[in-house]
């Protein structure tokens, strides 16, 4: 499989290639060629396999002859054992029509593992062989960046440098993350939002001065590697239900469109999808965008769900390139005056195939607290903030009650104890693999909103290439 930049201005890549680049230098995101795609035999034939031998029929097309079957295998291997639950990622039923996705088994208890472990490990396979030094550089919100630093910590040829908004993540998040004391790992705090923080390390990416000296590489979910590895569980879970006998619909907690967009390709590849449920908070520009065609940034307000405390989504890139016919100079027009202007009409033609598939919902304080109680007292599920929008989400949907709608539950809700406990009288406990957090020593600079300050940061601390 080859890939190309959604502005259609970059080289076209390898899988190789592309898991170790992140974004395109022309500042668009790559994505496959075309989309594979299955036949309901081929998807009929997935029932009943484990999640490892589901996770490389589905990922193969993508990885193409980067890796053979058994070393594909062994990653995997690897990558889902280390996740609690026997199923990786098991359902759970919570009322006729409406099921749990439980995403958060692995070691940081976000869905954000189940790509970044894999990722790690496709890392450090693909460097193996080879004399170069990648500085991985993100932005994170919370969750992506306890995932990647589990995922990359100690490993070698690899330095991650990971910035977080000062006072914008909960007390277990940053302590996943700057608690981890391996040389290779650098936390940053800026004081600014998480949309600073990602759109510096856009800038970083664009700036030909830095990224130059440094093999640069992204693990947010612009990393194509990071969305193959999530659309997995969409087939897992929807073969479990009756596919592809059957239409299942997803309800997803949003924030930069990545995951979504993975159900987004499930549905491309063949999977028979009724619905894909945008389920935003207050920071609703997906919903303003796919309901009304209002694409435009207003300012982000905290909430009890950080990673969906979102206004620019990344990820919407993609799907902008598919509604504009796949036209790289089309789409990257309009971006460029995107940027300029921070806001866009999405034409009512595009907003209608767009509708084909998605629908959206903006889930406010009151609907999420209201969803934690009602899964609470429905079936004894505590959940948390983020899957509480998506379920709150799914029983506000319009679909026929023949299907089922499967909540994508992102985060364990002890990652979240506060607002759950707000919401519902109960304290999660600390599940067994990160009980000592709190004793831990932790490690992190705080440095001003200023990308050149980050910048210079960073460089003192890379490894420069050659
Ligand atoms: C990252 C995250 C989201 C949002 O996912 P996107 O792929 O950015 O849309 C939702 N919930 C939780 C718990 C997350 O960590």
């Amino acid at each position: 499989m080859r890939y190309i930049s959604t502005r259609g201005a970059s080289p076209v890549l390898d899988f190789e290639a592309v898991t170790l680049a992140g974004l395109a230098a022309d500042g668009g995101l790559y994505v496959p060629e075309r989309w594979p795609t299955f036949t309901r035999d081929e998807i009929a034939a997935m029932s009943g396999l484990s999640y490892v031998e589901t996770a490389i029929r589905v990922m193969k097309p993508f990885v193409g002859d980067a890796l053979d079957e058994a070393s594909l295998r062994d990653l995997c291997t690897q990558a889902y054992g280390r996740f609690s639950h026997d199923a990786v990622t098991p359902l759970k039923q919570i009322d006729e029509t409406q099921w749990l996705l439980e995403l958060f088994h692995g070691p940081t208890l976000a869905f954000k593992d189940v790509a970044l472990q894999l990722l790690g490990l496709l890392f450090e396979r693909f460097l193996a062989p080879r004399d170069t030094h990648l500085t991985v550089v993100g932005a994170t919100s919370g969750d992506t960046g306890s995932a990647a630093i589990d995922a990359l910590a100690g490993r070698a040829k690899v330095d991650i440098f990971m910035i977080h908004p000062e006072g914008r993540v909960s007390d277990v998040q940053r302590r996943q993350m700057t608690t981890v004391l391996s040389p290779n790992v650098h936390n940053i705090a800026i004081k600014g939002s998480f949309d600073d923080a990602q759109a510096m390390v856009k800038a970083m990416f664009a700036d030909q001065s830095f990224a130059g000296r440094f093999r640069l590489s992204a693990v947010n979910s612009i990393n194509w590697a990071r969305l193959m590895a999530q659309i997995v569980y969409y087939f897992y879970s929807g073969v479990r239900l009756g596919a592809p006998h059957r239409e299942i619909a997803y309800s997803v907690p949003t924030g930069n469109f990545g995951d979504v967009f993975a159900g987004y390709v499930a549905a491309k590849m063949g999977l028979p999808v009724a619905k894909l449920i945008v389920a935003t908070n207050v920071n609703d520009i997906l919903h303003r965008a796919l309901s009304v065609g209002d694409y435009s940034c207003g300012s982000v307000s905290p909430t009890a769900a950080p990673s969906m405390d979102i206004q620019v989504s990344s990820n919407f890139e993609r799907l902008l390139f598919d509604l504009h016919g796949r036209d790289g100079a089309a789409l990257a027009a309009t971006m460029k005056e995107f940027e300029a202007t921070k806001a866009m009409q999405i034409p009512a033609a595009m907003r209608e195939e767009a509708a084909g598939l998605f629908s959206s919902a903006r889930i406010d304080a009151d609907g999420m607290a209201l969803a934690m109680r009602r899964a609470y007292s429905r079936s004894g599920e505590i959940i948390d903030p983020h899957t509480a929008i998506g379920l709150q989400a799914a029983w506000e949907a319009d679909l026929d009650p023949s299907v089922p709608i499967v909540t994508l539950a992102t985060a364990h809700p002890a990652k979240f104890r506060d607002a759950v406990e707000r919401a519902t009288g109960q304290r999660p406990p600390l599940p067994a693999r990160i009980s000592g957090l709190f004793e831990r020593e932790e490690r992190y600079v705080v440095l001003p909103n200023d990308i050149q300050a980050v910048e210079d940061w960073i460089a003192e601390r890379a490894t420069p290439i050659g």
